[in-house]
């Protein structure tokens, strides 16, 4: 049986910025993936500003095919445009990247076997907790043995499931799908639109530019724990490429052919991220933003913080990353649960609110905030404008969290 200090289930942003990290410690890391890299992944492809500033300081490059974003615009249901500009706060640099999963995810992964971690091209079956540590069983009868282990393999963990760190019937999904378009797009966009019976579309669309001269076009809807509710997501792409189409916001080109969709668990939701020796880290954990389905700066952070507290060597390093997570993401990912919950159980007070902030009297002032809030950039933000308003609208949805769950549950339940 091959020992490895820790194993790293999965090699996305969170598996090999972790194995990167605890490499660099001295300690020897095993990292697991089913597929062959390069490998591609369902993705708006846009790394944010407080990834790109972690990645900075871990000495991470820029792929050199990737494009630089910032500001980003938003078409409302009432077809009117909204810019929220990003700008540089303390802790980040107002600039994300764009670029490909497939190129993206392997320019990290090589950073970690550069290093010295060891890749392990195999699907885990099951985990377990055995006296001296941790056994990855894998397909081919092969077991792997180490004393820490790391769940980096998605919203769909099996190192979570297998080591019964999840409620299902408690997680908070979205399902996206994307495809790529020979198109041109200036900024960032994303829409949001109404539905029959003035409702709000329970999610949104994206064209977002990508290297080469293609945009990255896709469509998230929110699903609470019903996953058949995802294929909304599919059925409302061909259309919402039409509506850019016809409306200019995409340069003419070819329909959407290929497309590729996946899960996001969002808000913690159902899951506990960390027992013992076992850490679960991004998408695991269930860290992607609930409203804009942000998450590979939360892989990368969470990486970080999970390798950092694996190297204090402490008897229990999951309570310690349970801390981490509750000091560090879990307000906003509790305010931001909250909106998306209301927004999905009330698509027409949904569409009143978005209405009005999309009035230009209220978006002029609010446009800051708005992207501050949105893009989980309160935290780190400093004094740029926005920032203030956007850490109180936290601090009140939190407030207002405890009180719906009390007095008004109505407001959450779907209907
Ligand atoms: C359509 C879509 C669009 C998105 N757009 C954006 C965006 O623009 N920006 C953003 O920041 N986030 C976006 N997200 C979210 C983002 O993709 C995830 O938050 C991010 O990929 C999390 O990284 P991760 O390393 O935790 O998980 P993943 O990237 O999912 O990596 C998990 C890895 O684990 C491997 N794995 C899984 N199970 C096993 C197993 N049993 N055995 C071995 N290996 C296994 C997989 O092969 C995979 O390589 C989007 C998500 C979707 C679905």
């Amino acid at each position: 049986m091959k020992h490895f200090d820790v194993i790293v289930v999965g090699a996305g942003p969170a598996g090999s910025i972790c194995a990167l990290s605890l490499v660099r410690t001295g300690a020897t890391v095993g990292i697991v993936d089913k597929s062959r890299f390069p490998r591609d992944k369902a993705c708006g492809d846009v790394i944010g500003p407080k990834a790109v500033r972690i990645l900075r300081s871990l000495g991470i490059t820029r792929p050199e095919s990737a494009l630089e974003v910032s500001d980003v615009n938003i078409i409302g249901p009432g077809g009117s445009t909204v810019m929220l500009p990003s700008e540089q706060g303390l802790d980040y640099d107002g600039v994300g990247w764009s670029s490909p999963r497939e190129i993206f995810d392997n320019h990290l992964l090589n950073y970690a076997l550069e290093s010295g971690a060891e890749f392990v091209n195999a699907r885990v079956g099951t985990v377990a907790l055995i006296d001296s540590g941790y056994e990855v069983a894998l397909p081919d009868g092969r077991k792997l043995h180490s004393e820490y282990l790391v769940g980096a393999d998605g919203a769909i963990s099996t190192v979570a499931q297998s080591l019964e760190l999840v409620d299902p019937s408690k997680f908070l999904l979205g399902f996206a799908v994307r495809t790529y378009l020979e198109a041109t797009i200036e900024l960032p966009t994303i829409s949001l639109w109404e539905q029959p019976m003035g409702r709000l579309f329970p999610g949104y669309g994206w064209a977002f530019p990508s290297a080469g001269g293609r945009v990255n076009l896709g469509v998230g809807v929110g699903v609470g724990s019903n996953k058949r509710a995802g294929s909304i997501a599919t059925k409302e792409l061909e259309g919402y490429y039409h509506r850019l189409a016809n409306a200019k916001v995409v340069s003419d080109g070819a329909s959407p052919t290929q497309k590729l969709g996946g899960w996001l668990k969002m808000g913690t939701s159902g899951t506990t991220p960390g027992k013992g020796r076992a850490l679960l880290v991004g998408d695991a954990a269930g860290l992607v933003n609930p409203l804009q389905g942000e998450g590979i700066a939360q892989a990368i952070a969470s990486s970080v913080a999970a390798a950092r507290v694996i190297e204090m060597g402490i008897l229990d390093p999951a309570a310690l990353y349970r801390r981490w997570i509750q000091e560090n993401l879990l307000d906003y990912q509790k305010a931001s649960s909250l909106l998306h919950r209301i927004a999905i159980a009330n698509p027409r007070l949904a569409l009143a609110a978005m209405k009005l902030l999309f009035n230009p009297v209220v978006s002029t002032r609010l446009d800051s905030a708005w992207g501050i809030f949105w893009n989980d950039l309160a935290d780190g933000a400093g004094t740029i404008r926005g920032a203030r308003p956007a850490r109180l609208l936290t601090k009140a949805l939190l407030k207002l969290d405890t009180a719906v769950e009390g007095l008004a549950p109505g407001l959450l339940e779907v209907n």
